[in-house]
């Protein structure tokens, strides 16, 4: 009921949610009938958790943000969706996004747009703004999001709460809305690094529904930091941390840059290694990240045709009504990617540019491979800057998308990364959060975890 009453408070100002469940009482108050009858709780009974409105839930309309898929409500839970519920948590309604994941500052909503809870003339950040600033406004404990080229950790940096990219494979796409398969990913976002490693360890596991989901075992992440004396074992001593030199020059804010050296000094005296280390590639994957992620996208989106799925015109004939349910349902910035895409897929422009950001996406996982090869974990910014106003970059997608040069790259690469707050920058009412990035080798999730957990 407080979160509840929270959430009714402040979401006139931050409107975060596009549904809020009916049933969240109802299940809390099944909850508190099993503590009274002492039957066995799973081991996230009660915890209230939203979930992206690009995730499937079964009780709760799911329209991945785009009005095509108005009222739509699926037949089915996703799997992250229905091992949150089989465990006890409450799902407390669907958050706002940019259309289909497609954005960074959730103004591409078909439905409205979402404010920053620390200062609400600002953009949460995208595409999961809604998870991210419900978190930050404290109308959930922890929130599900997906991160295909920095949608989850963008979004966590602008509103100052904790976001995590799992490896690509770890946690099951099955209902997740797919944008771009090969990059899409569920991720989690917490106030605090062992509650976003406990929702991990809650949703990660293979999955027979989908055949990129990962059979390696899953550890306990949380677990390690819960054992006596964690601290006084000096866990981070000799560490060894690469400080992405790419990331900390032009084009970066200021303020920016001083908050990550000053958290590269925190983690030397927290005894790690500190050293720079360059990623020759690293300007090469926002290039490479849009024309993959719109040519997947040009694909994926087919499905939406008013026919197999998508509100449907009416017209006289299929292509017709094709072409009418499509115009109608789909955004501006949905309609420019699925035209960048196809152009980026059409014979004749396939070498030049499809074929070619795959070759550059091979770089980017060299460059990586042999950075974390000296390196236990890379850092980096989350973002070049921090929050922004709402409208600044609405009409400049260029500049909306330079905004994701510091989180592209790890998708390509496939690999985990968890970003938390480590400073302020001046802006609104009490200043504005700075997110830290680490970026770790493929499924060493617990090492980001364990480190975060000690530098927060
Ligand atoms: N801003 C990026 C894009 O628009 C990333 C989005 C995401 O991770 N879903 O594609």
């Amino acid at each position: 009921e407080e979160f509840l009453n929270r959430l009714r408070q402040t979401e006139p100002q931050i409107r975060s949610f596009l549904h809020v469940s009916e049933n969240a009482i109802r299940e809390a108050e099944e909850i508190d009938g099993k503590i009274e009858r002492n039957e066995e709780l799973g081991p996230l009974a009660g915890v209230l958790i939203g979930v992206k409105d690009n995730i499937c839930t079964i009780d709760m309309p799911s329209t991945g943000g785009s009005r095509i898929l108005a009222n739509y409500q699926p037949a089915f839970d996703a799997t992250a969706v229905k091992k949150l519920r089989d465990q006890g948590a409450i799902i407390v309604g669907k958050t706002n996004l940019d259309e289909f994941g497609m954005g960074s500052t959730t103004e591409g909503s078909g439905f409205q747009v979402t404010s920053n809870p620390w200062d609400v003339s600002r953009v949460p950040g995208g595409s999961s703004g809604g998870s991210a600033a419900a978190v930050s406004a404290r109308q959930c404990v922890v929130a599900l999001g997906s991160d295909t080229g920095g949608s989850v950790r963008q979004p966590a940096s602008f509103c100052g709460v904790v976001g995590l990219k799992p490896t690509y494979g770890r946690v099951s796409r099955f209902g997740l809305m797919a944008y771009a398969s090969s990059l899409d990913v569920i991720g989690c976002f917490g106030s605090s690094v062992a509650d976003t490693g406990i929702l991990l360890h809650s949703i990660s596991g293979h999955d027979r529904l989908d055949a990129t989901s990962s059979e390696r075992e899953v550890p306990d992440f949380a677990a390690q930091f819960i054992s006596e004396n964690f601290l006084e074992s000096k866990p981070l001593k000799g560490l060894r941390v690469g400080m992405i030199s790419e990331t900390l020059g032009d084009g970066v804010d200021k303020g920016v840059i001083s908050s990550i050296r000053v958290a590269a000094s925190h983690l030397e005296e927290l005894g790690c290694i500190v050293t720079e280390v360059s990623l020759p590639s690293f300007s090469l994957g926002l290039p490479a990240y849009y024309i993959l992620a719109s040519s997947e996208s040009s694909s994926n989106l087919s499905r939406y045709d008013g026919v197999r799925y998508g509100n449907q015109v009416a017209a006289d004939e299929l292509i017709s009504l094709y072409g009418a349910s499509r115009a109608n349902g789909f955004g501006p910035e949905v309609k420019m990617r699925i035209l960048m895409g196809t152009y980026a897929l059409s014979a004749g422009y396939y070498d030049a540019y499809y074929k070619r950001a795959q070759q550059v996406r091979t770089l980017v996982q060299k460059s990586f491979k042999a950075a974390l090869d000296e390196n236990d974990i890379l850092i980096s910014p989350a973002a070049p800057s921090a929050a922004y106003k709402i409208g600044e970059k609405k009409n400049d997608p260029l500049a909306m998308y330079a905004g994701d040069i510091m989180t592209v790259n790890v998708n390509l690469a496939g690999l985990p990364a968890l970003v938390l707050p480590c400073g302020f920058v001046e802006g609104g009412p009490t200043g504005l959060p700075v997110g830290l990035q680490m970026i770790g080798a493929a499924f060493d999730e617990g090492k980001l975890l364990k480190v975060g957990h000690i530098f927060e």
